[in-house]
C-alpha cells in the first residue's frame, strides 16, 4: 500500500482506513534524508546564534522579530575538578514542577548527598503576576528550612543556586533578564527583566536567610551534574515538558564575547535555548496541527521546535488529531466527545500507556480513554489512535535528534555521551530507542556499529548541577579574596 511507517499493528486496519491514514503518514513521517537537511540547517542556526549579530538580537515580550537560536552565555566557565564540596540550597523552577533541594557535596570525590522537595506549579502560579510567582517561591523554600533545615535559622546566611528552565540574558552568573516566557507560561511583569532582584525581594519579604550564588539553566545544571558522574558527557539536555540543550564551547569561537576581555583559552557553556530553532520557518515540516498548537500558545510566533517535539505538545498534538477525525465521522461515532473538547486534556503519559500496551484487546489504552476523555472506543479505534500515537512520537523522537546530532556536528564530536534528563525521556519507554535511530541515519552509522553519541538518562542531575555551578563561584570568591 505504499506505507512507509508501518507497525504490524495496521495490518488489522480496513483499507477504508488506510485511505485517509496515509495523510498522517505523509505529514508525520520524516525520512534520513529530511532528518540531515534539518541538522545541517541546524548547525547553521546555531553559529548565528553565536554572532554579534545572532547573539544581540534581543526582543522581549509578546510582539517578537527575534528569529535567531539565542546561544545563551552561562558565564559557567568551566566543569567542577570533582573535589568540591560545602552545602548548598538549589531551588529548581521547571515547567511543571519546583524542586526545593539540600546539597552537601562530600570531600569523597564525586560524591554527594541530598534531600529534596517536589511541589507542583499551581496553574494560576504560571499565569498570574510575577510577585505572585516569587512569593509561591519563596514559601515553598520556607517551608522546606522548617523542615530540614532548622528554619535556616542557624546564624548563618546559605548560599542557594537557581535553576531557571526559561531563557534568559545574562551579564553574570548571578543576574538574568528573562527573554520571553515559553512553556505557556505568562506570569506579567517579568519578562524583560532581571529575575534575580525580584526573587530576592520576595525573600526579603519572608525574612529568609538565603543568598543567591548562581543562576542557571536546567540544561546547564545537567550537563555539569552528567560530566561530574560521567567526563564523556559533552551535552546536557532536557526531553520534557520543554526541550533545549547545553554544550561547552571555546569563547573564541563565540564572536559575540569578542569584547569581553576574557582569556584567549577560556571555555564557557552555552545554553542553546533550540526550542527557539527554525522561529523563521525555514526548514521544519510544519503540519496544520503544529500551526494550531502555536497559534493557540501563550507566545505564538515562538519555540517552534519546542512545540513541534517536547512533552507539554505531543498530547494536544493528538488530540487535536483525534477531533479532527471525530468531525470527519471517522473517529469515536455517537460518542460524547466534550471531554475531548477541552484544551490540553491529554498529557505526553496517555501517549506513553498506549503503546507500552501490547495486549491483544487494549485494555490498558481504553481505561485511559475512559479516564482522560471519558470515552469507550472500538477495539478497531484503538488500533487506528494507537497507529497515529506511534506518528506523533516517533517524530517527536527523530526531530529532538536533530538538535543534539547538530551540536555534535558542530563540535566536531564523533563520539561522546549526551547527558539526557526529564520526565519524557525518562519515563516514555520506546523514545531514547527512536532518537538513537535517528541519530544512527543522521550519521549513516553501519547497523553492526555501537552507537557512537549515546543518549544516557541522567535522572534528576539538576539539583546537583545547580550545587556544583554554586561551589564554582564559591571557589572564586575565595580566591579573589585579599
Ligand atoms: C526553555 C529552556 C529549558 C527547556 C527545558 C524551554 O522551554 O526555554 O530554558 O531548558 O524548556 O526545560
Ligand atoms: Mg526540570
Amino acid at each position: 500500500s505504499g506505507f512507509r511507517y508501518r507497525p504490524e499493528i495496521l495490518d488489522e486496519i480496513k483499507e477504508e482506513d488506510i485511505m485517509y491514514l496515509k495523510e498522517y503518514e505523509d505529514w508525520f513521517v520524516l525520512e534520513s534524508d529530511q532528518l540531515k537537511k534539518i541538522t545541517d540547517h541546524f548547525v547553521k542556526e546555531l553559529e548565528k546564534g553565536l554572532t554579534k549579530e545572532g547573539g544581540n538580537i534581543v526582543s522581549f515580550g509578546p510582539n517578537l522579530d527575534q528569529v535567531t537560536t539565542p546561544m545563551n552565555v552561562t558565564w559557567v566557565m568551566g566543569f567542577p575538578s570533582g573535589h568540591e564540596t560545602g552545602r548548598i540550597l538549589t531551588l529548581d523552577m521547571g515547567g511543571t514542577n519546583l524542586r526545593v533541594c539540600d546539597v552537601c557535596l562530600s570531600t569523597r570525590k564525586r560524591d554527594f548527598e541530598q534531600t529534596q522537595r517536589k511541589y507542583k506549579l499551581p496553574d494560576e502560579v504560571k499565569t498570574g503576576t510575577g510577585e505572585q510567582l516569587w512569593d509561591f517561591i519563596a514559601g515553598r523554600l520556607e517551608t522546606f528550612l522548617h523542615e530540614h533545615h532548622n528554619g535556616g535559622r542557624t546564624g548563618t546566611t546559605l548560599p542557594l543556586s537557581f535553576t531557571f528552565s526559561f531563557p534568559v540574558d545574562q551579564k553574570s552568573i548571578r543576574s538574568g533578564v528573562l527573554q520571553r516566557w515559553t512553556k505557556n507560561f505568562n506570569v506579567t511583569g517579568v519578562e524583560g527583566q532581571d529575575i534575580i532582584p525580584q526573587l530576592e525581594a520576595a525573600f526579603q519579604r519572608k525574612n529568609l536567610p538565603v543568598r543567591i550564588v548562581a543562576l542557571i539553566n536546567d540544561t546547564t545544571g545537567t550537563l555539569i551534574a552528567s560530566h561530574y558522574r560521567d567526563p564523556q558527557v559533552k551535552v546536557g539536555s532536557i526531553f520534557s515538558t520543554g526541550c533545549n540543550a547545553a554544550y561547552m564551547e571555546e569563547c573564541e569561537l563565540i564572536p559575540k564575547l569578542a569584547d569581553s576581555g576574557l582569556p584567549k583559552n577560556a571555555k564557557v557553556i552555552i545554553n542553546t535555548e533550540y526550542g527557539a530553532f527554525d522561529n523563521d520557518r525555514k526548514i521544519l515540516p510544519l503540519t496544520p496541527f503544529d500551526r494550531q498548537i502555536d497559534h493557540e500558545s501563550a507566545r505564538p510566533g515562538t519555540q517552534i521546535y519546542e512545540k513541534m517535539v517536547s512533552g507539554l505538545y505531543i498530547g494536544e498534538m493528538l488530540r487535536l488529531i483525534m477531533l479532527k477525525l471525530h468531525e470527519e465521522g471517522r473517529l469515536f461515532k455517537d460518542q460524547d466527545v466534550t471531554r475531548l473538547r477541552n484544551e490540553n486534556a491529554l498529557e505526553a503519559s496517555f501517549l506513553s500507556v498506549a503503546e507500552m500496551d501490547f495486549s491483544d484487546r487494549l485494555d490498558d489504552m481504553r481505561e485511559e480513554f475512559e479516564e482522560s476523555l471519558g470515552l469507550s472506543p472500538s477495539l478497531h479505534e484503538l488500533r487506528i489512535c494507537r497507529y497515529l500515537i506511534g506518528l506523533v512520537a516517533t517524530r517527536a523522537a527523530r526531530l529532538y535528534a536533530c538538535g543534539i546530532a547538530a551540536i555534535c556536528k558542530k563540535k566536531n564530536l564523533r563520539r561522546c555521551h549526551i547527558g539526557v534528563d526529564g520526565s519524557v525521556f525518562n519515563r516514555y519507554s520506546g523514545f531514547k530507542g527512536r532518537a538513537a535511530q535517528a541519530l544512527r541515519e543522521i550519521f549513516d552509522w553501519p547497523p553492526t556499529e555501537l552507537e557512537l553519541i549515546a543518549l544516557n538518562a541522567f535522572e534528576d542531575g539538576s539539583g546537583v548541577g545547580a550545587a556544583l555551578a554554586a561551589a564554582l563561584v564559591l571557589e572564586g570568591e575565595e580566591k579573589a579574596k585579599p
